[in-house]
């Protein structure tokens, strides 16, 4: 059975929603099932609905900050829920002033939503088991990020059980049957047992570079930065606390990513300019990809 992870970046653009990006919102899914969803800024239900991705399956939205590029999409997605009769329960986890916010949300709604919105509150660092099937587990981490208000990262880590190595089974001419089962039971595994390494996908949200950020990552396959400035706006990106394309791709270095996906591009690079914070990540870190509105990253682990 193959193992996919699918990424899409429904929202690409950071402070403004521009034609061609909207404001930060982010979709994962796996072949187990799992939808989450990262941010939700404004048109999150439009690009959901491009992307084909169904509302009332999402398990979790993931909520990195309460600024209004990060949120504004989210008391229209509860109420289309509703209006689609989701009765799955929802997961929103989130800081303390984005849960006042969807709270305030729900009692203007002024009506059950007809499903039950689990509210989990972060703070400082942590983590938590968002889905367990059979020990194929997805956990998520939290850390705090620097930014100009409180702020935080994730990370999304696939930690799976091992698997039957078919090819030793073959070697040591054992068929496939109930009696593998029971002689992995009784402790005979002896390589016929393969370890899987876990898949890891970290988003910052909105953040400078940082150790914080680097130490909360710890070592990810897949970073999703943001990086809302070109080089030539550093001093800008400092003073607001994002990043460069550059300070992503030292980030991406420090953590050992395999791949960096630069997203949260400010709307004053509206077009192909945009490339230019591309370009200088790629000087410092090859593996550097610009994201843009409903772009797909598919992985298999
Ligand atoms: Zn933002
Ligand atoms: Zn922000």
């Amino acid at each position: 059975m193959s193992r996919w992870i699918e990424l899409i970046t429904l929202g690409t653009g950071g402070a403004f929603p521009g034609e061609r990006r909207f404001t930060s919102s982010h979709v994962l899914r796996d072949w187990l099932g799992n939808i989450i969803l990262l941010d939700s800024g404004e048109g999150v239900q439009i690009r959901l609905s491009k992307a084909s991705i169904p509302i009332t399956r999402i398990n979790a939205i993931l909520i990195t900050h309460g600024h209004g590029d990060h949120v504004n999409g989210l008391p229209g997605l509860l109420q289309s829920m509703y209006l689609n009769s989701r009765r799955m329960p929802l997961a929103i986890v989130a800081p303390k002033d984005v849960i006042n916010f969807i709270e305030g949300a729900l009692i203007l709604e002024g009506s059950n939503l007809g499903f039950e919105v689990r509210l989990l509150e972060i703070k400082g660092s942590g983590n938590m088991q968002l889905f367990n099937q059979r020990e194929d587990k997805l956990l998520l981490y939290w850390y705090e990020t620097c930014h100009s208000r409180e702020s935080y990262g994730f990370v999304l880590e696939w930690n799976l059980r091992p698997r039957i190595n078919k090819a030793e089974m073959e070697r040591l001419g054992i068929r496939p049957g109930p009696h593998v089962g029971k002689m992995l039971f009784n402790g005979n595994k002896e390589g016929l047992l393969v370890k899987l390494d876990p898949f890891r996908i970290a988003y910052t949200g909105d953040t400078r570079p940082c150790k914080k950020v680097v130490d909360g990552i710890k070592k990810s396959d897949v970073l999703l930065h943001e990086s809302t400035f070109s080089e030539e706006n550093r001093e800008e990106a400092e003073e607001f606390c994002h990043s460069t394309g550059k300070g992503a791709a030292e980030e991406a270095i420090s953590v050992s990513a395999k791949l960096l996906i630069l997203t949260h591009v400010s709307s004053r690079y509206e077009g192909y300019e945009a490339y230019e914070i591309e370009r200088e990540a790629r000087k410092l870190f090859p593996r550097s990809v610009l994201a843009w509105d409903l772009a797909r990253f598919r992985f298999t682990i």
